[in-house]
Order: C-alpha cells, then structure tokens, then sequence
C-alpha cells in the first residue's frame, strides 16, 4: 500500500527554456522521490497507512510534522507535474470565463498568483483553488496546500505553482520573480480545466 512515485509524464526538456532540464529532473527523481520515501517511512505501521492522500491532507492537523511535510509534498508535486506542459494552451469554456469574471482576465489571474508566490517568504506555494464554486487565489508555507485542515485559505487546488528555491535557482537563481513569469509559458490549461470540473 506505500506510495509510489509516478514517471514525469513528459520529457524532463519538454519545458525548455522557461524550466531548464535539470531543474526537472533533479525536482522530479529526487525532491518528489525523497518526499514519496519519507512519508511512506512516517506512515509505516501507524493507523494513517491506509488513508487516501487526500483523507490525509483533510486531518492533517493530528499528523506529526513528517506526515504533513512529505504527504503534503507527494500531493503537491503530483498536481504541479499535471499542470505544467508544452502544449501552449489557454483557458478554455467555464474555466476561461471563471477567470474573466473572478479576476478581471487571464492576466489579472496571473499577476496575482505571481505575486502570492513573489511575497511568499521563504519556501512554499501559490494556488488557485476552489471553494463553494467560486475561484480563489492564495498561497501556503512549506508543502501545506489548500486541501489541509490547517490552511488558511481551504479550497480544492487547480493549480499550483512551487516558490521552493529547488524549483527555479539553477536558472533563476535568486531571481524568483523572473521564474514566476516564465512559467505561464507551460502551463497546461486542459490539465487546469478538468481539475476544474471536478472541483465544482
Ligand atoms: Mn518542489
């Protein structure tokens, strides 16, 4: 019953030039792998070893510390490699409108997410989530995300983007805003939408 970490489901170039190769792959087969490792090491022989992710992430709270940070870790870095891809895709039908309607336009969307990312301090995570059918903007510390009881914004996450120095300083280096920006160039919208439509 322990997690498993899934193949990238693109190659790790596919994102080049907005996010080099080896920032992928180092993310992807190290960061999410020790994430996977760790919580099945923190869930091993305890009554939480055979809740779903996500029944996990509902009672965090009552989790030690290594159950939040790699659960959260595993759910986190599951989602983002969905989202990101090469197709060069937009918003679409409900979600594209949620967006018009909520944020102004697909720009307003993205200079606010970029900016909970920005002013994030320290590592952590920008997101666009659901809650009671309506979009919202916010962003978490660390690996928490909007699904745990902790949060303080909660929601059901659409999109996440990871501010952790891991996922941007071999091109970016100190530069965070600047991969904040680049990354909107592979996002996958369609991935984004059916996340959506689930949510609501
Ligand atoms: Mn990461």
């Amino acid at each position: 019953m322990a997690y498993t970490l899934a193949p990238l489901p693109y190659a790790y170039d596919a994102l080049e030039p907005h996010i080099d190769a080896q920032t992928m792959q180092i993310h992807h087969d190290k960061h999410h792998q020790a994430y996977v490792d760790n919580l099945n090491k923190a869930l091993a022989g305890t009554d939480a070893e055979h809740k779903s992710l996500e029944e996990l992430m509902a009672t965090i709270s009552t989790q030690p510390a290594a159950v939040r940070n790699n659960g959260g870790g595993h759910y986190n870095h599951s989602l983002f490699w969905e989202v990101l891809g090469s197709n060069g895709s937009q918003p679409t039908g409900d979600l594209a409108k949620a967006i018009d309607s909520t944020f102004g336009s697909l720009d307003g969307l993205k200079e606010k997410m970029s900016t909970a990312g920005a002013t994030r301090f320290g590592s952590g995570w920008s997101w666009l989530s659901v809650s009671g059918g309506q979009l919202q903007v916010s962003s978490t510390p660390n690996q928490d995300n909007p699904l745990m009881d902790v949060a303080e914004v909660k929601g059901t996450p659409i999109l996440g983007i990871d501010v952790w120095e891991h996922a941007y300083y071999l091109k970016y280096q100190n530069k965070r805003p600047d991969y904040l920006k680049a990354i909107w160039n592979v996002i996958n919208w369609d991935a984004v939408a059916a996340r959506y439509k689930a949510a609501l």
